[in-house]
C-alpha cells in the first residue's frame, strides 16, 4: 500500500482517514494536528512554562516529545500513585525517557508527600479507586504548576479519552458537565490553565506514533482499572467505531465546532482558599483536601460531615463531578 503523501510504502492505515501513511509522514501529519489543536484553542502563548503531567503511558510520552521538538519550554511532572509494580515501571520509563531527551522531570510521590496511596485510598475512602486518583492527580498536578510558576498543564487526553468523557456526561445528561469540557480551559484564580494537544489524535494513532518514535513507554494497563467507568464508555465508542469508522471524531470534534455552544456554562461559581491548604475550592474545605481526610481518619474543621450537592472546581478538569461532603456544622 502507497502512502497518501509520498512514493513510499505505508506502514500505518487510518480507517477514519481512508488513508495510509509512511512513517515520516504519519509522523508529519500526527505533528500537524498537535500544532493545529495548539493554534485553534491558543493553549500555549510566547514565553509560557508547560507543565505535562507524564504518567509513563504512550499518550503523555508522546505528547512530551512533541512539544519537546516544537521547541516548547516544557517541564514534565510524574506523579508516582503507590499501584506497586505499575507504578515503579511506570517511573522509570518516565525518568529514562527525561534523561534521553535531556528534559527536566519532578517527581512527586503521593504516599511521601500526603500519607496515602491510590490502593490505600480505594479502600478506605467513599469514592472509587479512579474517582480518588483523578482527583489526586487533578490536585497535586495544580499545586506543583503553581508552586513551580507554569503558565500551562498539558495532559496527554486522546480522542479517545475525550470522546468517552463526553458521551458518559451525555448518557446522563450532565449538562453543566458537558458545558465545561474543553480542550483548554482558562486558568483562574489559584488554577492554571489546563491544555489537551493531542485530543484530536486518537489512542491507536498516539499508540503508532509512539512505537514508530521509539519511545519506550508502559503497554500494561493499570492494575486498578477494572472498576472505571470510562474503560466501558471507551468500549461502546469502539464498538461503534469498528462498524462506522469517523463516528468518535464527529462525534467529540463535532461537539467542539457545533455542539458545544447549545451548552449553556455558568460562570458565576465563587472560588474561596480551602481552609486546609488554600487552593481555590467552592466549599469550605478542598475536595482534595476531604477525601485526603477521609482516608487517613482525620477530620477537618467541626461538626458531622454533611453531604450535599456541590461543584468542584478542583474535578471539573474532565468533566467528571461527584457529589461532595462538606466538613461543619449542619444548617439548622
Ligand atoms: S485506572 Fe484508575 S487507579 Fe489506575 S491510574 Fe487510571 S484513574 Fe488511577
Ligand atoms: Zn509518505
Ligand atoms: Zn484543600
Amino acid at each position: 500500500m502507497k502512502c497518501r503523501r509520498c512514493p513510499g510504502t505505508a506502514v500505518i492505515e487510518l480507517r477514519r482517514h481512508n488513508a495510509a501513511f509512511c512513517k515520516r509522514c504519519f509522523s508529519e501529519v500526527f505533528v500537524e494536528q498537535v500544532r493545529k489543536a495548539i493554534r485553534r484553542f491558543a493553549m500555549i502563548g510566547a514565553g509560557d512554562r508547560v507543565l505535562v503531567a507524564v504518567s509513563g503511558g504512550k499518550d503523555s510520552l508522546a505528547l512530551w516529545d512533541v512539544l519537546l521538538d516544537l521547541g516548547y519550554d516544557v517541564d514534565g511532572l510524574y506523579l508516582g500513585l503507590g499501584i506497586g509494580e505499575y507504578s515503579d515501571r511506570s517511573r522509570e520509563v518516565t525518568a529514562s525517557f527525561a534523561e534521553s531527551r535531556g528534559a527536566q522531570l519532578t517527581v512527586v510521590d503521593l504516599a511521601e508527600e500526603y500519607g496515602y496511596d491510590i490502593p490505600t485510598a480505594g479502600r478506605k475512602g467513599a469514592r472509587s479507586t479512579c474517582a480518588v486518583c483523578g482527583l489526586s492527580k487533578r490536585y497535586v498536578f495544580n499545586k506543583a504548576a503553581v508552586d513551580g510558576g507554569y503558565d500551562v498543564i498539558a495532559t496527554g487526553h486522546n480522542l479517545d479519552d475525550e470522546a468517552a468523557t463526553l458521551l458518559g456526561n451525555t448518557l446522563r445528561w450532565k449538562t453543566e458537565y458537558i458545558a465545561r469540557q474543553s480542550p483548554s480551559l482558562a486558568a483562574e484564580t489559584g488554577m492554571v490553565k489546563k491544555v489537551k494537544p493531542l485530543h484530536r489524535l486518537s489512542e491507536l494513532e498516539t499508540a503508532a506514533f509512539a512505537f514508530l518514535r521509539g519511545i519506550d513507554y508502559v503497554v500494561d494497563e493499570c492494575p486498578l482499572v477494572a472498576g472505571n467507568t470510562q474503560l466501558r464508555h471507551k468500549e461502546a465508542m469502539n464498538a461503534i467505531e469498528a462498524s462506522s469508522p469517523g463516528t468518535k471524531a464527529e462525534f467529540f470534534l463535532g461537539y467542539l465546532d457545533r455542539g458545544k455552544a447549545l451548552f449553556a456554562r455558568e460562570d458565576d461559581v465563587e472560588l474561596t482558599p480551602c481552609g486546609e491548604c488554600g487552593q481555590p475550592t467552592t466549599a469550605r474545605y478542598c475536595a482534595f483536601c476531604r477525601a485526603r481526610a477521609q482516608v487517613l481518619g482525620e477530620r477537618l474543621g467541626e461538626g458531622p460531615p454533611v453531604v450535599v450537592e456541590d461543584r468542584d472546581v478542583v474535578a471539573s478538569m474532565s468533566g467528571e463531578v461527584m457529589p461532595i461532603e462538606i466538613y461543619g456544622r449542619a444548617p439548622a
